[in-house]
């Protein structure tokens, strides 16, 4: 009797090495980067770096301390200062890392519009993209770790066993934005923030300095008819199959 073929699941590495993972998730706002990389992270025991939380922090402090945004010396020499702490998230930060400055907490002031549209011309500075990617890859040298942001896998963690390039239309990324701001009490107009986003794309992706870019060997996923749970899915399979 002919035995049917069964196709065979793929290989997994062993526990050991998939705890020493990298993975860098890079892609533009609002692609679901954040929520993604958290949910892999929590399901491979991984640690989860939010970089982008780390430029926002610095652009409350430059707000803070009174310095100009076009003063990129200032912001970097005050960042340098400046103690910035990640924490993991829970519900009632909607799963969003804790960020303090010097122990003041800041989790929900990051998220503002008005930082969301500071934060990418604070970004393009390159003493203080010097002294992020420092502190980044300080966190990341011993493996373990997801992090996601916009030169995870071309500048920060070339080396990464996994990159993924996350994206989505401007249009759906406009609509998930809206419900985050909205979540935090804000009622912003759709077309103002789709074009906000837009702006942004063109910013990060326009910087000399580590500017969005899909590295050579990261693989694309395109978000738009995906639900988050698919997405993970197939960023975890990504991972642990050899
Ligand atoms: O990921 P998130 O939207 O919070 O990032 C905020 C901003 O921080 C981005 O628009 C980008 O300008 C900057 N960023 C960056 N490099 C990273 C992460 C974020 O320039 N690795």
């Amino acid at each position: 009797m002919q035995q049917m073929e069964t196709s065979k699941p793929a290989a997994r590495k062993d526990d050991a090495a998939v705890k020493l993972l990298k993975v860098a998730i890079d892609g533009p706002a609002g692609a679901g980067k954040s929520t993604v990389a958290q949910l892999v992270a929590k399901d491979l025991d991984l640690l989860y770096i939010d970089t982008g939380a780390m430029y926002r922090a610095a652009t409350w402090l430059a707000r803070k301390q009174g310095i100009s945004t076009e003063d990129g010396e200032a912001i970097a020499k005050a960042a340098s200062e400046a103690t910035i702490r990640l924490e993991p998230g829970d519900e009632s930060t909607n799963g969003r890392t804790r960020v303090y400055v010097n122990d003041e907490e800041i989790t929900h002031a990051i998220r503002s519009h008005e930082i969301s549209d500071l934060v990418s011309k604070v970004s393009t500075f390159s003493a203080l993209r010097k002294l992020m990617v420092a502190r980044q890859k300080e966190m990341i040298q011993r493996g373990g770790v997801v992090l996601d942001g916009r030169d995870i896998g071309t500048v920060v963690m070339p080396d990464a066993d996994i990159k993924i390039y996350l994206t989505a239309s401007v249009d759906v990324r406009a609509q998930r934005r809206l419900k985050d701001l909205q979540a935090l009490g804000e009622s912003p107009d759709l077309e103002d923030l789709a074009k906000a986003i837009a702006e942004r794309d063109h910013r990060d992706s326009n910087r000399a300095d580590g500017p969005l870019k899909q590295a050579d060997d990261a693989i694309a996923i395109i978000t738009d008819n995906m639900t988050i749970e698919q997405v993970v899915h197939a960023i975890v399979r990504l991972c642990v199959e050899q």
